[in-house]
């Protein structure tokens, strides 16, 4: 398989720029003297929460001009009273009223409203980074906003990437638009890419995921097969949405993360391994040619792979715990159990297919997972469902966002037809 341009200027291999010219000159701009101007998409989720403590923290250094929730006004509300934005975004007409209602007298920002009003909060003139972190492909169309508007664009959001990786790489390409991946594992490859971010640059080998295992890491099959949605919205290390705490038990995020990585960093799948890393210390590892890794370790929290977005190429200092080493005593790494955690593999049998497969991938995997959220399947169907996409998904090209957007939407409704018919 020949590999496919990174979306990252990262390279695999010797350049003599690799972090482009985008990246460092389009980012200094921002420091001229100024707090940085924020939108957060995505405000009143997890990764939302954990990106406005970090900004509090640093109330010198940001300010948040755009918030973008979707039904939960009541947070959005609290978020915006203390934050101030001139700009606000809910999913519908009705909730944008609910909102106005709660915000404190004299305050009234604009409230926008839908996918087009949070792709234009994206977009909006007075932003210089947008953090993506709505969940799943509703994501897609606000992230490919931000990109085309030339943003520093800190993707949380990696279903973007899954549907549509090429189409962000072009449009980043057109625009000057730096990608910068707040999901932990990326994150960590980006800070250990960092250090070899040189024009003497060594070469590099493979990427090496970690994976956490989740909570059924150590389960049977047969226990997997009994799961309820409270057992696998119970996470060891991470607190996290519940869709993504979904994906990480049936190991479904790993393999999205897979999708991540190969297209951030232009790999071909087989240079990007997996290993199970039951303490989430090391976020993730880089091999070089000469046999190095390079790893980056770090707290289970999510606020420093944010805050190194928010401060790139500046580090933020941050009240997270520190990782106490002699407590930990040892670390520990596995092979991932993939048989029993088939998504991890339909997600590499995906990426090999070609684009549109990935697009199948995650649709299915959305409206599984929903429906197991909702009881209305069982864990292990999360997989069969999947399977069942793929099997029945012979490839198309997809030429724009709208063709993403049309195959997801049927795919979606392939999914349900299948699970009704279980
Ligand atoms: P949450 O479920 O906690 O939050 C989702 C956010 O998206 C909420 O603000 C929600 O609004 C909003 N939202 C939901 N549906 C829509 C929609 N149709 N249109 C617009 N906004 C919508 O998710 P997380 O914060 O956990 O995850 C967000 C993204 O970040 C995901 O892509 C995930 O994979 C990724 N990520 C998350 C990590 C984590 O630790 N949580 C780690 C790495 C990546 P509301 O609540 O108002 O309905
Ligand atoms: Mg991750």
């Amino acid at each position: 398989m020949t590999p496919t341009p990174a979306v990252l200027s990262v390279p695999a291999r010797p350049v003599s720029d690799p972090c482009g010219p985008g990246y460092i000159s389009s980012l200094t701009v921002a420091d001229a003297g100024r707090p940085r101007r924020l939108v957060l998409l995505g405000a009143t989720g997890s990764i939302g929460v954990s990106t406005l403590k970090v900004a509090a923290e640093h109330p010198e250094s940001y300010r948040i001009v755009g918030l973008a929730g979707a039904v939960n006004v009541t947070l959005l509300a609290e978020q915006a009273a203390a934050f101030r934005p001139p700009v606000l975004a809910v999913l519908t007409g009705e909730r944008a009223a609910a909102l106005a209602r709660l915000l404190p007298a004299g305050y009234r920002p604009d409230i926008l409203v839908g996918p087009a009003g949070y792709a234009a909060m994206a977009a909006m003139a007075e932003a210089d980074l947008v953090v993506s972190a709505i969940v799943g492909a509703a994501g897609l169309l606000p992230t490919l906003a931000a990109v085309a508007a030339g943003k520093i664009v800190a993707l949380a959001n990696k279903e973007s990437l899954v549907l549509a990786g090429d189409l962000i790489r072009t449009a980043a390409a057109g625009s000057g638009a730096v990608i910068l991946p707040v999901d932990s594992e990326h994150n960590a490859l980006f800070q250990a890419l960092g250090g070899a971010a040189l024009p003497d640059l060594p070469l590099v080998e493979r990427l090496v995921l970690t994976a956490s295992g989740g909570p059924f890491r150590a389960t049977s099959r047969a226990g997997l097969e009994a799961v309820t949605p409270a057992m696998a919205l119970n996470h060891p290390n991470w607190s996290m949405g519940p869709k993504i705490s979904v994906d990480s038990a049936t190991l479904m995020n790993k393999g999205l993360e897979v999708i991540e990585a190969c297209r951030l960093y232009g790999l071909p799948v087989a240079q990007v391994d997996v290993v199970v890393h039951p303490q989430s210390i090391v976020h993730s590892l880089v091999q070089l040619h000469d046999g190095s890794l390079l790893a980056h370790l770090g707290p289970p929290d999510m606020r420093v792979a944010i805050a190194y977005c928010l401060g790139y190429p500046r580090r933020l200092s941050l009240s997270v715990p520190r990782v106490d080493l002699v407590k930990l005593a040892s670390l520990t790494f596995e092979a991932p159990r993939e048989e029993d955690f088939p998504c991890l593999g339909l997600a590499r049998q995906a990426l090999g297919s070609g684009a549109s497969h990935t697009v199948a991938l995650n649709a299915a995997n959305e409206v599984a997972v929903d429906l197991f959220l909702k009881e209305r399947l069982a864990f292990m169907d999360i997989p069969a469902a999947i399977a069942a996409a793929l099997d029945a998904h012979s490839g198309e090209t997809l030429a724009d966002a709208d063709a993403v957007m049309d195959l997801d939407v049927r795919v979606r409704r392939e999914v349900a037809d299948w699970a009704r018919a279980r």
